[in-house]
């Protein structure tokens, strides 16, 4: 159980996912990334049939996360992801308003 925080996930990292990873709203791994976590929480899942072990669970999890991050974290180094409506007025490398990577 304590191995789920282990990344010491906060509301502002997934606020950067979710902003950056692409295609976030629409992704598989990100559905099975959240019903994992529901299973190793011990609360309702999609996953709760598979028969896996609380660590077979948090070692996907993991995977996942990873992997997650590290597309959330390539493709702001590149400038992608949601502008915000002050995006496209500014002139510095970075939005003042949102933070996004402009250029
Ligand atoms: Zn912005």
């Amino acid at each position: 159980m304590k191995k789920t925080n282990a990344f010491g996930i906060t509301e502002k990292f997934w606020d950067f996912i979710e902003k950056y990873l692409p295609d976030y709203h629409e992704r598989d791994d990100v559905l099975r990334q959240s019903q994992l976590q529901l299973y190793i929480d011990g609360k309702e899942s999609a996953v709760a049939g598979e028969g896996l072990a609380e660590d077979e669970a948090g070692d996907e999890l993991h995977h996942i996360l990873y992997n997650l991050y590290a597309e959330a974290i390539d493709a702001y180094t590149k400038g992608l992801g949601e502008e915000c409506g002050n995006c496209r007025t500014q002139q510095g490398n970075f939005c003042s308003a949102c933070g996004k990577k402009l250029h």
